[in-house]
């Protein structure tokens, strides 16, 4: 975990890409941060809430219907899904909410794109007694009523971005300006490994506790480690999660999975990695869909989570240096693999590690069963019944 450099690089990305006014704020957080990270006790306090009130650790649970009937490699699945909130997202905030604690601010502000990370802010801060602030594009308040409405169940104020797109872009920016506007009692709890250091850093040593106890698991039912480490990407949060504590195991292949919605031809996908080119957004030097003018791609994924045009940067540090790769899967293949996985393990996945899922079942059929390969399930589906069913709806 040396990476990232003192000012916030992952070889070429990263960095802070910010006005001269968010720097102060940035540069408070920075100092913080370091200060926690090199204190056992703020690292004892996040295990023992990861422990008491999330449900740590989550089973790494073989899934031997799934092996059988797909005929190859082992498939382990890591259970996010059964982490309180139904996703690796409360992690995150769960750390930055402790930070915020430690940094004596009162009020947490936090953007959302289909609200599970609006979800598990709130969360937080009604568990730490923060006042809690939501920017959301008004697009997605009108897709998502029921995440709003469990928002301000927990007390958070749900504020309409009606800027652009009005969806995750925008209530991004818009949070940002709130948070430099009130810096002084505010903390800006940021939820992928995107933005301006030291968020992929901070956001990913948050869920690198998915790597930790996969290891630990690992060596407990099989005494070594696996082959094969595949989950999906969005902004890239529970995959960096998963590998981070296996980088330096170079033997672990890691394969990340994003979003090739209607397919990569159709310009309908969220593949920053596959098909995006370097560029700045929200902070950060990273792979970024863009066009030829370099404006910023709209996104398309039947999976919420995933629909974001950029990446975090230590991914394209990782595709770059060759130590992970990334892959594609449509909606139609995630859609199939939500049906495998419920189907033969009683599991509904949330569309996002369907994608990871597809991926996986695919692979594994080539290798024999002695490959040992963890798919992590980042979240459950419940939240995605309604878009499935539209879907299937519409298929047959
Ligand atoms: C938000 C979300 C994702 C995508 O975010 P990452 O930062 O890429 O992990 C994936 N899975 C689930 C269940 C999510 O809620």
């Amino acid at each position: 975990m040396s990476l990232p450099d003192a000012r916030g690089y992952f070889g070429r990305y990263g960095g802070k890409f910010v006005p001269e006014t968010v720097m102060g704020a940035l540069a408070e957080l920075e100092r913080a941060y370091a200060e926690a990270r090199a204190d056992s006790s703020f690292w004892k306090e996040f295990e023992s809430l990861c422990h008491d009130y999330v449900g740590r650790p989550t089973p790494l649970y073989p899934a031997q219907q799934l092996t059988a009937k797909l005929g190859g490699a082992t498939i382990l699945l890591k259970r996010e899904d059964l982490a309180f909130t139904g996703a690796h997202k409360i992690n995150n905030a769960l750390g930055q909410g402790l930070l915020a604690k430690r940094m004596g601010k009162k009020r947490i502000v936090a953007e959302t794109g289909a609200g599970q990370h609006g979800v598990a802010a709130a969360t937080v801060c009604a568990q730490f007694n923060l006042e809690c602030v939501i920017y959301m594009g008004e697009e997605d308040i009108h897709r998502q009523a029921s995440n709003v409405f469990r928002m301000k169940l927990l007390g958070a104020e749900v504020h309409p971005v009606t800027a652009g797109s009005r969806t995750l872009k925008e209530a991004i920016s818009e949070a940002i300006r709130d948070w430099v506007t009130n810096v002084k009692n505010t903390h800006f709890l940021l939820g992928s490994v995107v933005g301006p250091h030291p968020y992929p850093m901070m956001v990913r040593d948050f869920q690198s506790i998915i790597g930790q106890e996969t290891k630990k698991q690992m060596l407990a039912k099989f005494q070594r480690l696996p082959d094969w480490i595949i989950a999906c990407v969005g902004g890239g949060s529970n995959a960096i999660g998963i590998f981070s504590p296996f980088i330096e195991d170079k033997r672990v292949k890691l394969t990340g999975v994003e979003a090739a919605g209607r397919g990569l031809k159709m310009s309908q996908h969220a593949a920053s990695l596959v098909e995006g080119r370097v560029g700045v957004i929200h902070g950060t030097k990273s792979y970024l869909l863009q066009d030829e003018h370099g404006q910023i791609m709209s996104t398309y994924s039947i999976a919420p989570g995933l629909d974001y045009p950029a990446v975090g940067p230590e991914h394209g540090y990782l595709k770059d240096s060759g130590r992970a790769t990334y892959v594609t899967a449509t909606d139609s293949q995630a859609l199939e693999a939500f049906e495998l996985l419920s189907k033969t393990e009683g599991i509904i996945p949330a569309l996002e590690p369907a994608h990871a899922i597809y991926y996986a079942a695919k692979l594994a059929t080539q290798l024999p069963p002695q490959t040992l390969m963890v798919v992590n399930l980042s979240g459950r589906g419940d939240k995605d019944l309604d878009i499935v069913w539209q879907a299937l709806q519409e298929n047959r």
